[in-house]
């Protein structure tokens, strides 16, 4: 089985990824099934006590799934929060496209 670590940046890698690649102008039904993708993955996120701490987090800042630059920073700033509780570095959301979707110039 994947360990949490493995766990966590597999799934960040996925989600951080799907808000680079999400429709530049979303139908009201794609952004309606990027909510429910979040909710759901929230509370089927395989590590208890990330997956409760995930569904208040949502609570608190909902997705933003106008376009994929709201999505991507929201997303970002979802991850910090984690980071910050697990007493990692912050990242600078201003290169989240330079890491999930440009890829980092040499
Ligand atoms: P990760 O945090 O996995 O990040 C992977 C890569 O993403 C980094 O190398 C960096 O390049 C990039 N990155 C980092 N921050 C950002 C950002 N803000 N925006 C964009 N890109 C970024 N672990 C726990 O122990 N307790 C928890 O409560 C917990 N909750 C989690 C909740 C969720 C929704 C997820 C997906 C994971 C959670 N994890 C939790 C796992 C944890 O976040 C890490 O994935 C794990 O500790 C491995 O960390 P890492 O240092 O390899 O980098």
């Amino acid at each position: 089985p994947l360990d949490k670590d493995e766990l966590g940046r597999s799934a960040w890698g996925l989600i951080h990824t799907m808000a680079a690649t999400y429709p530049q102008t979303p139908s009201q039904t794609q952004k309606c099934e990027m909510r429910t993708f979040f909710n759901v993955f929230a509370k089927f996120y395989p590590c208890p006590h990330c997956s409760e701490d995930l569904q208040e987090e949502l609570k608190i800042e909902p997705p933003k799934v106008e376009n994929p630059e709201q999505l991507s920073q929201w997303l970002c700033r979802l991850h910090n929060k984690v980071n910050v509780k697990l007493g990692k570095e912050i990242f600078d959301c201003s290169k989240v496209n330079e890491r999930w979707r440009d890829g980092w110039k040499d």
